[in-house]
C-alpha cells in the first residue's frame, strides 16, 4: 500500500517523500484519506458549496479589452482569482484541506506561513469553521508583516513566532512540522503550496484545479475556442498548476509560468530535495538553498512544487523570467487600463503578457491568471514609486 502511494507521489524524477519515518506514516494515512475523500459524494457537494457560498465561485473570466487594445495583438482575458472572498486564489486550498481536516476528525489546524498571506487564508478557513488554529512564523517575518499577524488574530488564530535559525520561513516549516509528529491524532498540517511532500502536490493541485476547470467551460462558451496560452505566476506553484490543470491534455494550448529574475527556480535551478522532496532548487556554490528575492513576497521561495519541475523537464509547460521595472510598469498598466489593482505575484504574469500579446495574432486568445489583489501591496508600491 505504502509502496503504491509513494509511485503517485512522483512527477517524472520529482516529488516523493524525504522524511523521518514517523512523519512518513502521518503522511501515508493523509494520503489514504485524501484519495478516499476525494471519491465521496458527500464530501464533494460540501466543497462546491463553500466555493460557491463562502469563496464567491464561480468568479468571471472578464475580457481585458481595454488592455487588448492598448497591446495591440492576442485577446487577453483575465480569471478573477482576485474576486475571491480574502482576494485570492489561496483560499480555494485553505477550504479543501479544512473540510479534508474535519471529515478526519482533526480538531487543530497548524500552518508556517513566510509573508503571512497563507497564515490568513488558513485563519479564515479555521474560523469558519470552528477549529483551534496554530501559526508558525519566523520572528523576523513576523516583525516585517506585523499587520497580517494581527489579521491573523483578530481571525482567532494563535501566532507563536520562530526564533530559531534565522527566524525565517524555513524554520517555521521545521517547527510545524515537528508539531505534527508530536499531536497528528489530532492535528491537521494545512499545506500552502504545491509544494512539501507527496500527498501536499497532489492535494495542492487538486483543489486549486477548480481555476481551469472553470475557465476552460468559461472560454469555450465565450469564444468556442481554447486558448494559445494560459500565463501565471510561480511561486510554490499553486496558482500556476491550478490554472494550468485542465489544459495539461490539450498539447496546442501553451501553459506559461512566470518568474522574478531574481527568484528564477525554473530558470536556474538544479534537481534536490527541499523540504522533504525533490524539484528545482536554487542552489548557492556549496550547494545550499540560495537566498532569493522577488518584491512580491508570495514569489519568494528558492523551491517550486514537483510537477511544474516535471512540466518543465518534459517540455509541456515553458517557465520565463521578467525583471521587477517589467513588473512595476505592468502593475500600473493594469492599474489605469481596466481598473484592477493586481497583487504584485500576478503582476508578474501580466508583465510577461505584455511582452507575448503584441506578437501574436487577433485571433489568438491568452488567459492571465489574477491570483490576487493588491490591496495588500500598495503601501510597498507607493514606496517603490515615490521613495
Ligand atoms: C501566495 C501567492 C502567490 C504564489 O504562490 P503560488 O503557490 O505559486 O501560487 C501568487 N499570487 C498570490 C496573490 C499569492 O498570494
Amino acid at each position: 500500500m505504502s509502496k503504491a502511494v509513494e509511485t503517485t507521489g512522483y512527477f517524472g524524477q520529482f516529488g516523493g517523500s524525504f522524511v523521518p519515518e514517523e512523519l512518513q506514516e502521518v503522511l501515508t494515512y493523509l494520503a489514504e484519506q485524501f484519495e478516499q475523500y476525494k471519491q465521496d459524494p458527500e464530501f464533494q457537494e460540501e466543497l462546491r458549496y463553500y466555493l460557491r457560498e463562502y469563496i464567491g465561485r464561480e468568479n468571471p473570466l472578464t475580457f481585458a479589452k481595454n488592455l487588448t487594445d492598448k497591446l495591440g495583438g492576442a485577446k487577453i482575458y483575465l480569471k478573477r482569482e482576485d474576486l475571491n472572498h480574502t482576494g485570492a486564489h489561496k483560499i480555494n486550498n485553505a477550504l479543501g484541506q479544512i473540510l479534508l481536516a474535519k471529515r478526519m476528525g482533526a480538531k487543530r489546524i497548524i500552518a508556517e506561513t513566510g509573508a503571512g498571506q497563507h497564515g490568513v487564508a488558513t485563519a479564515t478557513a479555521c474560523a469558519m469553521f470552528d477549529m483551534d488554529c496554530v501559526i508558525y512564523m519566523g520572528a523576523e517575518d513576523i516583525k516585517r508583516q506585523a499587520l497580517n499577524v494581527f489579521r491573523m488574530e483578530l481571525l482567532g488564530a494563535k501566532v507563536i513566532s520562530v526564533a530559531k535559525g534565522q527566524g525565517r520561513l524555513k524554520d517555521a516549516v521545521d517547527e510545524a512540522l515537528a508539531d505534527l509528529v508530536a499531536n497528528y491524532l489530532n492535528t491537521f498540517y494545512l499545506l500552502g503550496s504545491a509544494v512539501g511532500p507527496h500527498p501536499y502536490p497532489t492535494m495542492v493541485k487538486y483543489f486549486q484545479a477548480i481555476i481551469s476547470e472553470e475557465s476552460r467551460r468559461q472560454i469555450l462558451s465565450k469564444e468556442g475556442k481554447l486558448p494559445t496560452a494560459v500565463i501565471a505566476c510561480t511561486g510554490g506553484g499553486s496558482n500556476a498548476i491550478g490554472a494550468f490543470a485542465h489544459y495539461l491534455e490539450d498539447a496546442e494550448v501553451r501553459l506559461i509560468g512566470v518568474e522574478p529574475d531574481q527568484a528564477a527556480t525554473m530558470n536556474e535551478g538544479v534537481p534536490a530535495v527541499l523540504h522533504g522532496f525533490k524539484c528545482l532548487v536554487l542552489l548557492d556554490e556549496e550547494g545550499n538553498p540560495r537566498p532569493t528575492y522577488s518584491i512580491a513576497a508570495g514569489l519568494d521561495y528558492p523551491g517550486v512544487g514537483p510537477e511544474h519541475s516535471y512540466l518543465k523537464e518534459s517540455g509541456r509547460a515553458e517557465y520565463v523570467t521578467v525583471t521587477n521595472d517589467e513588473v512595476l510598469e505592468a502593475f500600473q498598466l493594469l492599474c489605469k487600463t481596466e481598473g484592477i489593482i493586481p497583487a504584485l505575484e500576478s503582476a508578474h504574469a501580466v508583465a510577461h503578457v505584455c511582452k507575448l500579446a503584441p506578437t501574436l495574432s487577433k485571433e489568438d486568445i491568452l488567459i492571465i491568471n489574477l491570483s490576487g489583489r493588491g490591496d495588500k501591496d500598495v503601501e510597498q508600491v507607493f514606496h517603490m514609486l515615490r521613495g
